[in-house]
C-alpha cells in the first residue's frame, strides 16, 4: 500500500487515512444519474468538513418568487451547486493552510 495524500490539506497517510472519492455525495451522482464525476483523495477529517459545507451551502429547496412558494431544485441545479460548493470549499482550505503558515 502506497502513501496517499489528501487533496484537500496535503495530510499523507500510509494506513489508509486518505481514500479516493467522488466530490458530489453518493445521493446526489444517483439522483441526477451523473456518470462522469471528479475524484479526489480525501482525509477523513476533510471528508467531515466537506459534508457540513455541503449541509451549509447546498439547499434542496429553492424560494421561487415568482410562484411565491418553495419547490425542489431540480438535479442539474443541485449538481451545479455541489460543485460551485466544493470549488468554495478548497479555496477556503487553501486559504487556511496559508494563513497558517509562518512567516
Ligand atoms: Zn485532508
Amino acid at each position: 500500500m502506497g502513501e496517499e495524500i489528501c487533496e484537500v490539506c496535503g495530510y499523507r497517510s500510509q494506513l489508509g487515512g486518505v481514500e479516493k472519492r467522488p466530490i458530489f455525495p453518493r445521493e446526489i451522482i444517483e439522483q441526477a444519474g451523473i456518470t462522469r464525476w471528479q475524484v479526489i483523495s480525501i482525509c477523513s477529517n476533510c471528508q467531515a468538513e466537506l459534508n457540513k459545507w455541503y449541509a451549509l451551502k447546498v439547499a434542496a429547496m429553492a424560494y421561487d418568487a415568482g410562484m411565491q412558494r418553495f419547490s425542489y431544485k431540480t438535479s442539474g441545479q443541485m449538481v451545479e451547486e455541489y460543485q460551485a460548493a466544493f470549488d468554495s470549499f478548497t479555496g477556503y482550505k487553501k486559504r487556511r493552510s496559508q494563513e497558517n503558515r509562518p512567516g
